[in-house]
């Protein structure tokens, strides 16, 4: 088996065409790896801008690369998937974050109009397989390449980050220094099914309708963090930050605390995330927070 880690490079252009934003990828960068963690090839192709007239000052910025070097481009978003279908072949694509998946998918749609991305077969999306394997990273708070990096003391003093070859690279690196195939092998996904792309493009988002049936009233309660004791409830639930919020005492202790709720639905399902804060009582005194996070999937 042979694994090929790609990182993009985009450019936030305005199609008046499809009236939309299209993050239009103008750089492919590359690697094939065997599964020793050999180096076999690399692969790195610019395209030709065709929705976007300039680079963003902040990608230019970012990735120092100018839109006269890209107009000499030989490769259009065509040529350049083909050239990366071949390079790929079997391989099982990996990248880091979704993000690239999801920009390459969006460019696809655009250019061609499909739906999926045909030459791909196997995906493992290389920063779950790493926050896995470190220990880190979380829904709210991803683990990004540079950090990981730094966390396994693989220097970047000599790389251009941000620029598509050398992300891949190093992505390579951190992966060769905690591959262990049985346990990489339960990350790679099969992609040659509707299930795959329907989870990739599913958008999570936060429930803020208390009457909607995914909120289970049954899961928003809140248990004194000092006695144990079930808190009663003083006030309505108010939506407040894209979560729900009441008041709660505990009938025990006489603490008051702000009980906060947030309701997410995934693609795995309903995640309930709940907090609980002792209740300010001096207004310069934010710093009160005593409990409990807990996630319940019901
Ligand atoms: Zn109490």
């Amino acid at each position: 088996m042979t694994y090929v880690i790609l990182d993009l490079e985009w450019n936030s252009a305005y199609s008046k065409k499809q009236n939309r934003y299209i993050n239009e990828i103008f750089e492919f960068g590359a690697v094939k790896v065997d599964e020793r963690m050999q180096l076999l090839d690399t692969f790195s192709v610019y395209i030709r801008p065709t929705v976007g007239k300039q680079i963003n000052p902040f990608v230019k910025k970012l990735t120092s690369v100018s839109f006269e070097t890209l107009k000499e481009a030989e490769d259009d978003f065509f040529s350049a998937m083909k050239k990366f279908s071949s390079f790929l072949g079997d391989s099982v694509l990996m990248t880091w974050s979704n993000s690239d998946l999801l920009a390459l998918l969006d460019n696809q749609a655009y250019f061609t109009g499909g739906s999926h991305l045909p030459f791909l077969k196997k995906y493992c999306n290389l920063q779950s397989y790493c926050e896995h394997r470190l220990g880190v990273g979380s829904a709210s708070r991803q683990l990004g390449l540079s950090t990981c990096a730094e966390l396994m003391s693989i220097s970047v003093d000599n790389m251009e980050l941000h620029r598509a070859s050398d992300d891949a690279y190093l992505s390579y690196l951190c992966l060769k220094k905690i591959f262990k195939k049985s346990l990489l092998d339960e990350f790679i996904e099969d992609a040659e099914c509707e299930e795959f792309y329907h989870k990739l493009t599913f958008k999570s988002k936060n429930i803020t309708d208390l009457k909607s049936p995914l909120v289970d009233r049954s899961q928003m309660f809140f248990d004194c963090p000092e006695c144990g004791v079930r808190c009663i409830q003083k006030t309505k639930w108010n939506v407040k930050s894209r979560s729900f919020k009441a008041y709660f005492m505990c009938p025990e202790c006489k603490k008051e605390f702000t009980g906060q709720v947030s309701v997410k639905q995934k693609y795995e399902g309903i995640v309930f995330t709940k907090k609980l804060r002792e209740k300010v009582q001096n207004p310069e005194d934010n710093n009160a927070e005593v409990t409990s996070d807990t996630e319940a999937k019901p």
